[in-house]
């Protein structure tokens, strides 16, 4: 047969296999076990194993094996990067390895006396799996006779391997698409739906209940009383406890299966329950939940006795939409707080919203966002040696019609609960780059600007499609942004996300990690992800130079980053003496108030091209 057709047989049969529904369909191992057998058969060699690498790519674990001779087998083997140096580096950087003299080829000789001798193996053809640009595995292909591989034959083991990398690669899109789904609609605390989900659940009731008109539900709000003097006298972990405990009574409150607790804010619970007319059953469930807080709680030898603040309010008649509903149900709590706490308040239309009310922050915020109407400010950052500006930090501003200008600590947490920190990235993104383009248009281009990134971004894979076509409609250039991500935002070891972040830096992006110091991040995991620049957090730079823990902190990061090739910027930098320490520690970049506060963008004008210190 040609090498031209082989080469055609070889690719339909697999674009068959992979086409095939029950393959798709089919769990991880067996897709292996189908691919294993169909290389195994087509090049009739007499072994055929998959091989998975680890974490820290220094190991491989085989996870699929097949013989011409006995089919299926597996036995879990795993082969370490220190046994054999060379064939880790050829995996890296070849595409395949292709060795006739499998026993005397300085790639694989090292097998030789425990692998290759006693299973009698001459020739083997081993094509790496790469996942984007990571290696994640190998397959190989053994024969007991002499083998020369053809051209064909190459190709096609390479095209099994980059079929094995698109089931990881879907694999990793669902785990994310859970993660993200998780994160999103529970809370980590109570495992409790949150406030979104319970929105959604009360949305969809409605949307329910007007197809089939005549019923109804009702909304009870729950505001533990006094859980601040709870915080106060046993810390934050003992108020957790607490809540954690509150939960579970009310997750096994009798409720019937139709009906739905949820952890709705830090203190607050929201309970629904499907009847509007029954007052037994309800007047019954709020007892229940009164009499399931009000149970003595003993948290470290200590007894708490808890009260709460309940709201009601019952759909149609108290609010026609899930925004009226939460508002009439939290405004009545609030009046049941008023009126001295652990009691419960049904709405009526003497009762209004106060300023505090959460959910009209939340209105407005939400139509803040719709209309594009948050601003940015910009603070520099700039060089150590001679405080020239060298890039800017985007933070957001809110300018409320009474409030005036808020800092985000004042609005992010509405925004995360209430589901919108996408929406709310969005909208920075597009104001950054709508101010790059009119800068550059008058003639004042401006320095790199770096964005701050939530966690719900970085999990979200149609973010670098989201930077990319805003990048092209104003004219932005990849490398003009940079992104900053917390250590928390990256905390799980989703392979999507790594993806996601991959896919940012190779728009040209820079990626920070940003407040370091703070959350958790293990040195192996920071050498995989694409970080080039990191951010010590300002907590730590506060004291210098007189605390010692601090300094201690400070200078093991800075030796951190310096071992990983990554740039240093401190953060929150006030005082001359700062200024100094970090200069004589080789701290290249800072930031902080010493140099300048976020200021609207007219005012980053006058700062440009100018260093920032008069002084200097
Ligand atoms: P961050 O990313 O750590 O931003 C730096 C914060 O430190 C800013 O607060 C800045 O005003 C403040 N800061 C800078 N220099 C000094 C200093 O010398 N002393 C003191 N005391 N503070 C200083 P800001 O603007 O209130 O932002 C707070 C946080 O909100 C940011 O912390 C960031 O985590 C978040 N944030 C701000 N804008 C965005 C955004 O567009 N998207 C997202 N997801 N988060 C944002
Ligand atoms: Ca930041
Ligand atoms: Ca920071």
């Amino acid at each position: 047969m040609s090498q031209n057709k082989t080469f055609i047989e070889f690719h339909e049969a697999l674009l068959k296999l992979s086409h095939n529904p029950d393959f798709i369909g089919d769990n991880r191992s067996r897709k292996l076990a189908s691919l294993s057998d169909l290389a195994g058969q087509l090049l009739q060699v007499d072994r055929v194993s998959i091989w998975q690498m680890n974490a820290t790519g220094d190991r491989i674990d085989s996870e699929a094996l097949y013989r011409l001779e006995g089919g299926h087998d597996y036995q879990p083997i795993a082969l370490v990067e220190s046994d054999n140096p060379a064939y880790f580096r050829a995996l890296r950087t070849a595409r395949v390895i292709d060795a006739s003299e499998a026993h005397s080829d300085p790639r694989t000789a090292a097998f030789n006396e425990t692998y290759f001798e006693p299973l009698g193996i001459h020739s083997l053809l081993d094509a790496p799996i790469f996942d984007g640009g990571r290696l994640s595995g190998v397959i190989c292909l053994e024969s007991l006779r002499r083998r020369t591989w053809t051209l064909p034959e190459i190709s096609f083991a390479t095209a099994i391997a980059d079929t094995i990398s698109l089931i990881n690669t879907h694999e990793a899109w669902i785990r994310s698409q859970k993660q993200l789904a998780y994160v999103t609609h529970f809370d980590s605390l109570t495992g409790l739906p949150n406030l979104q989900s319970f929105r959604e659940r009360v949305l969809h009731l409605i949307q329910k209940m007007r197809q089939r008109a005549g019923e109804g539900f009702t909304l009870i709000w729950i505001d533990l009383d006094r859980l601040k003097s709870v915080n106060d006298g046993m810390g934050a972990a003992g108020g957790n406890r607490v809540i954690a405990e509150i939960a579970n009574r009310l997750r096994s409150l009798y409720l019937n299966g139709r009906d739905k607790v949820a952890r709705v804010g830090g203190d607050e619970f929201a309970v629904l329950i499907r009847t509007n007319t029954d007052s037994d059953r309800i007047d019954y469930v709020i007892h229940q939940i009164q009499h399931c807080i009000s149970d003595p709680l003993v948290i470290d030898d200590r007894t708490l006795r808890m009260t709460a603040s309940l709201g009601v309010c019952r759909y149609p008649e108290d609010g026609g939409d899930t925004e009226s509903l939460l508002r009439s149900a939290e405004a009545a709590m609030y009046h049941a707080k008023e009126n001295g706490r652990a009691r419960m308040q049904a709405f009526s239309s003497e009762i209004h919203s106060t300023a505090r009310s959460r959910f009209v922050l939340e209105g407005e915020l939400r139509q803040a966002i719709q209309n594009n109407a948050l601003d940015v400010f910009y603070q520099p950052i700039v060089n150590t040696a001679d405080a020239h500006m060298v890039s800017i930090e985007a933070l957001v501003r809110w300018h409320h019609p009474e409030q005036g200008w808020m800092a985000p600590i004042e609005f992010l947490d509405v925004a995360r609960n209430a589901g919108l920190m996408q929406d709310l990235g969005e909208v920075v993104l597009r104001r950054v780059c709508q101010d790059r383009q009119q800068a550059a248009s008058r003639g004042h281009p401006l320095p790199i600007t770096a964005i701050n990134l939530a966690a719900e971004q970085v999990m979200d894979d149609r973010l670098p499609r989201q930077v990319q076509e805003m990048l092209e409609q104003y004219g932005v250039a990849g490398s003009e942004l940079q992104f900053e991500v917390t250590e928390d935002a990256i905390k799980g070891d989703s392979k999507s996300m790594q993806a996601t972040l991959n896919e940012l830096v190779a728009l040209g992006s820079r990626l920070s990690i940003d407040d370091f110091g703070t959350g958790y991040s293990s040195l192996s995991r920071l050498k995989h992800l694409p970080f080039s620049r990191l951010k010590i957090d300002r907590s730590f730079i506060r004291d210098i130079p007189d605390d010692a823990d601090d300094i201690a902190i400070t200078l093991s990061i800075l030796g951190l980053a310096r071992g990983l090739g990554m740039e240093v910027v401190a953060e929150g930098v006030e005082t001359e003496d700062q200024r100094q320490w970090l200069q004589q520690q080789g701290c290249e970049l800072l930031q902080g108030y010493l140099f300048s506060k976020p200021v609207p963008i007219d005012q980053l004008r006058s700062l440009h091209s100018n260093p920032l210190r008069s002084a200097l």
